[in-house]
């Protein structure tokens, strides 16, 4: 019997998961840390980075897909309403770009 689990998944913070914010943090330290090896899952499970995407057509776990939908969606929420700020780093117009890209990320989570 085996306990392997085919399926692709998102991790828990699938917002934070990819590879911008990475080279994102990269950039402010001078280096990019490395991709987890195990992470926690939308689904509350441990697997293996490789097998967590962060592309919402190559997840097959649907718990993790609806978790992906979320995330994004409160995501974007917290995106508009920061750029709403005055004295926002983002220009409204960055910030509705960031939030169009973001719900449509969603949006391709829930398809
Ligand atoms: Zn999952």
């Amino acid at each position: 019997m085996s306990t392997a689990d085919p399926h692709i998944h998102v991790a828990e913070k699938v917002t934070r998961a990819g590879s911008d914010e990475r080279n994102l943090i990269g950039s402010m330290l001078g280096r990019v840390p490395d991709a987890p090896s195990v992470v926690r899952t939308g689904c509350g499970q441990r697997v293996p980075y490789a097998m967590t995407s962060t592309r919402p057509e190559s997840v097959t776990c649907l718990a993790c897909r609806e978790h992906g939908h979320r995330e994004y969606l409160r995501f974007a929420d917290e995106v508009e309403r920061l750029g709403r700020m005055p004295g926002a780093p983002l220009t409204g117009e960055q910030a509705g770009a960031a939030v169009a890209r973001l719900r449509d990320l969603a949006r391709r989570f829930s398809a």
